[in-house]
């Protein structure tokens, strides 16, 4: 149970253990939240501002503390620095500010020798203690995975619309379950954060829980080992959006999907949303039982496809804005084209390259973006295969797919296979023996000789470098 507790300084006479008036520190938060109120409007603080409670002042160090972890991540992203500056005027002790979760229950909780079993102890159903519940069992949210930072393309726009939908329908289920899939790296999760935010944003009295299948299962074993899952049930009760990440994780995990399955009737059946999302749609996931598919079939399927160029670019553009460095148009390009395999790596490649100008106090150039992804890069060339290079090659010059294989000599194909086996050497990262294995198993040395022709010829005959160049950068696409 990932509670947080922050532990009271205020000692019987009122002085925190840092000699700091506890009376004068909790004036001067009241100033800061009457500051805040007049510049963020009298519903934000309401809903924001007005529960949080002062707990001490230690090395520099102010600390507050709010209900729920939700609203921890929310003031955390919204209004930390802009209470840090404010307090600051009033104090200039206070160098930083620390956002707690901090309840009664949690109080409680700390006095009893084991916490974790003590709060999923049977609760009265008031609101604070749902909402508190709600709390313990979601993860945090990334405060960057909001719609307003997805950017929406072809391969996306059908999952994009459709978390939107669920997130703008208060209080009904336009469809239950709505189900992502997708390959890795691709905004599963960035949508779901997305749903959870602007839900909360909306409709801060909705319980919006989100948390990982690995999560679940790892709470429900807990629950089972420690005889509590009356409990474990009763916390997902309160809930009216359940948004479970990478269900295919509980693929072939019996006990977990049953607990999964009834969880999931009983919240669909009393009209509650239902949010998942998996690396694959729900009859292609194995070890999933018949029910529990057609269960997840019934809703909105919606899958997100694999990116396209323009997608890649405009994902870099938008990030490129958020960073303060200049990236010229011509490397974004170039990173939308060689990094193809999902956002997560984009996004990395684009990072590294940022940070690495910065370092070194550079202007970022593609030259310098081509040296810092250099291992990137190949790898993602790596996805050629020497068969295709074969496959290309053979066609290029007219001969049979066996030729490449075959102990022939004559110079119509040995000479195309020297081509080949150099474009292996230069477009794979497969060893001088691998190579000469896929060829019909030659020696090591047979490859290297080819390589030092095909270099050699290239240098001489500037027809056959152009073939050369053809095939490679086809092979590239
Ligand atoms: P998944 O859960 O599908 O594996 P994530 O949601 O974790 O993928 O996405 C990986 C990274 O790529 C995250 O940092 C996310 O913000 C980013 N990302 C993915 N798709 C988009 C998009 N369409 N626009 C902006 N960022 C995206
Ligand atoms: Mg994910």
């Amino acid at each position: 149970m990932e509670l947080m507790t922050v532990p009271s300084e205020e000692t019987a006479n009122g002085v925190n253990v840092n000699g700091t008036n506890m009376d004068e520190l909790k004036s001067e938060w009241q100033r800061v939240a009457e500051n805040l109120r007049g510049s963020i409007g009298e519903a934000a603080f309401q809903s924001w501002i007005k529960p949080i409670s002062v707990r001490g002042l230690q090395d520099g160090i102010a600390r507050i503390s709010v209900p729920t972890r939700f609203m921890r991540d929310w003031v955390n992203a919204h209004y930390c620095e802009r209470i840090t500056e404010l307090w600051q005027d009033e104090n200039s002790d206070v160098e930083n500010v620390d956002v707690g979760v901090f309840t009664d229950r949690a109080l409680k909780a700390t006095a009893k020798p084991d916490v974790a079993t003590a709060v999923v102890q049977p609760l009265a159903a008031t609101d604070t203690v749902l909402s508190n519940h709600a709390a313990q069992i979601s993860a945090s949210l990334d405060r960057r995975y909001t719609f307003d930072q997805f950017v929406v393309g072809k391969p996306n726009e059908f999952a994009y619309a459709a978390a939107r939908r669920v997130s703008e329908a208060a209080k009904s289920t336009p469809f239950n379950p709505l189900f992502l899939y997708g390959g890795v790296g691709l905004g599963k999760t960035h949508l779901m954060h997305a749903i959870a935010w602007h839900i909360r944003e909306q409709e801060p009295t909705r319980n919006v829980i989100y948390l990982s299948a690995e999560k679940f299962m790892y709470k429900f074993i807990r629950a089972l080992r420690e005889q509590t899952t009356v409990d474990f049930k009763e916390q997902f009760r309160s809930v009216d959006v359940l948004m479970i990440d990478d269900v295919q994780f509980i693929a072939g995990k019996e006990s977990t999907q049953e607990e999964f399955f009834h969880t999931f009737n009983s919240l669909v059946d009393e009209g509650r949303q239902i949010v998942i999302s998996a690396d694959k749609s729900p009859s292609d996931i194995e070890g999933m039982e018949e029910r529990l598919v057609s269960r997840l079939n019934c809703g909105l399927v919606a899958d997100i496809h694999a990116t396209t160029y323009e997608l890649r670019l405009g994902i870099l553009q938008s990030k490129a804005q958020r960073v303060s460095a200049q990236i010229p148009p011509k490397v974004l390009e170039f990173l939308a084209h060689k990094i193809t395999a999902n956002v997560r790596e984009l996004e990395g490649a684009l990072n590294r390259v940022v940070a690495h100008s910065q370092l070194v106090g550079r202007d970022i150039s593609l030259e310098a973006t081509q040296d810092v992804l250099h291992d990137l890069l190949r790898a993602n060339d790596r996805r050629v295969t020497i068969e295709e290079i074969q496959k290309q090659v053979a066609s290029h010059f007219n001969i049979r797919m066996a030729d490449m294989h075959s102990a022939r000599r004559a110079r119509s194909v040995a000479r195309p296979r020297q081509v080949a086996m150099y474009l292996a050497k230069q477009l794979t990262s497969r060893s001088l023996p691998e190579i000469g294995r896929k060829f019909g198993g030659r020696d090591h040395t047979t490859v290297m000789h080819a390589v030092r022709k095909v270099d050699e010829l290239r240098e001489h005959d500037s027809s056959f470098a152009e073939d050369v160049e053809l095939l490679k950068r086809m092979l590239e696409g």
